[in-house]
């Protein structure tokens, strides 16, 4: 079977709808904001921005088309901060993140009720989502976190009994899973570009196929593309994987690493079969998860972060073709579905924006200009960017609330090594990790050294899928 090119759920989702069509800038125009980037970050600021303020005059650029980027590519996981909840309450304190991981459950709810509200349909399933052991090693790693959520009153999780483990995952490989239902699946592409058609209802203009080839900072900024331009009073770089490309000051605080998935042909009645007629996402126990989850038409699609390292943070080629780690996209699904009847129809991959701490960071460009950012979603974005436009609203807005005094709105606060140190690094620990998972698997010790490795990845979180 030839394997389709590009991602597999952006081509549906340009298949099914009836877009407005894109419209390149031609011009030199002027806006009161004008957002750089077409993704989850981009619109759902776009949208919040012109709901807070009808009267402003909002732009929205886009290299390509909106959902080129991760938006339109990833594992389509609604998953929220709960499990993030020690590294945030580390560095904020326990008040801010007990609100983050509340808002953040709101927030898959928030998204549900948007699409419903605004016709979105993005085979959104508030299902649920399971995070399990698949080996001895993987085995007692949430107990600590939830009986720490539990102390807070925030924790949603409940332990799963043998047989829930496997109706809920649909396999055996799972030796013991934690479910909690503010999680779910959502076809991600489908999601971004409804948000853009909302945009475009909303009166914001966007214009495609039109990169930005240069920022000139002031009071206003002039954002450049080959053909026009945008003066704008307040600019919102919402870049995610380019920006570090673009701007060298991030290039400390991001690694882009690949997240690659598999996707395959629509089994619905093998699916049923296993108890896989719903549309949780499942998570396991590794320091680079494996994640999974079904389509409403009978495919399964399988994940898995932490393969390909960006040398110098450069949005290479082999992030827009299909997996080069297929063959271990097929053995991971070949090991939790042995008995699955079906190919893998597609596979590809993305750069997933992974910050020191895991964790994404807001604020404003030192210098001239009123130009603010957010990246670092660190492969847990679908849900977290809509709580990102809600810090970018209030900074550009100049509000003094919750959003704006965050301690996700006070810039980059952690950075990683300089390249080559940077990619050699990653290396060393990506492969340590991949040996002591392995050996876990196999019931074997592991060296202490790959042990040892394993934590510099380990102390930025679990369940990143990049
Ligand atoms: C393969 C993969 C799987 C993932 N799986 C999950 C998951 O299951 N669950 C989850 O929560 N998160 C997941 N994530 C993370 C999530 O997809 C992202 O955090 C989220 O989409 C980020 O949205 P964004 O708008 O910030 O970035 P993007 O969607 O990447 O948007 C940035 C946009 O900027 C545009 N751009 C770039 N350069 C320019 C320029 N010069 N001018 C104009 N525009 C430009 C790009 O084309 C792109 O559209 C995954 C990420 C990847 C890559």
């Amino acid at each position: 079977m030839i394997e389709t090119q590009g991602p597999f759920w952006l081509q549906q989702a340009l298949e099914r709808e009836q877009p407005a069509p894109a419209t390149a800038l031609a011009a030199d125009i002027e806006a009161d904001i004008c957002i750089v980037g077409g993704g989850y970050t981009g619109l759902w600021s776009a949208i919040r921005l012109k709901q807070a303020e009808p009267a402003l005059n909002i732009v929205v650029l886009e290299r390509e088309l909106c959902g080129s980027g991760a938006s339109g590519r990833n594992g389509g996981c609604l998953l929220t901060w709960s499990t993030k909840y020690p590294s945030l309450r580390r560095r904020f304190g326990s008040r801010e993140a007990a609100r983050l991981v509340r808002a953040s459950e709101q927030a898959v709810l928030d998204i549900r009720d948007f699409c419903e509200q605004h016709n979105i349909d993005a085979e959104l399933r508030i299902d649920g989502a399971c995070y399990t052991a698949t080996n001895d090693a993987q085995c007692g790693v949430m107990a600590p976190l939830v009986a720490r959520l539990e102390r807070e009153s925030l924790n949603s999780w409940s332990a799963l009994s043998e047989a829930e483990l496997q109706t809920r995952t649909g396999s055996e490989a799972h030796l013991e899973g934690h479910f909690s239902p503010f999680a779910g699946s959502v076809q991600p592409a489908l999601l971004v570009r409804g948000l853009r058609r909302v945009a475009l209802t909303l009166g914001i203009q966007i214009f495609e196929h039109s990169p930005m080839t240069a920022l000139h900072r002031g009071k206003p900024s002039r954002i450049d593309t080959a053909d026009g331009s945008v003066t704008a009073g307040k600019v919102i770089l919402a870049l995610n994987a380019w920006t570090p490309s673009l701007f060298r000051e991030f290039d400390r605080h991001l690694v882009l690493v690949s997240s690659d998935m598999a996707i395959t042909r629509p089994v619905p009645a093998e699916l049923r079969r296993l108890g896989l007629d719903h549309g949780a996402a499942v998570v396991d126990g590794r320091t680079f998860v494996h994640y999974y989850r079904t389509t409403p038409d009978g495919r399964l699609m399988l994940g898995k972060g932490g393969n390909l390292f960006a040398f110098g943070n450069r949005v290479i080629e082999a992030f827009d073709q299909p997996s080069r780690y297929r063959p271990m996209l097929k053995a991971a699904l070949q090991r939790f579905f042995p008995d699955l009847k079906t190919e893998i129809a597609a596979t590809w991959t993305g750069p997933s924006d992974r910050s020191a701490s895991g964790l994404p960071f807001f604020g404003r460009l030192e210098g001239d200009g009123d130009i603010y950012y957010g990246m670092g979603y660190s492969g847990n974005g679908v849900v977290q960017s809509l709580l990102g436009a809600r810090i970018l609203t209030s900074l550009v807005l100049g509000r003094d609330d919750d959003w704006a005094r965050c301690g996700l709105a006070r810039g980059p606060q952690e950075r990683f090594p300089p390249e080559p140190v940077r990619w050699l690094g990653a290396m060393t620990v990506r492969n340590a990790i991949r040996r002591k998972e392995n050996a876990e698997d196999r019931g074997e010790t592991p060296f202490i050294w790959d042990r040892w490795l394993a934590r510099f990845a380990d102390a930025a979180g679990k369940a990143d899928k990049g």
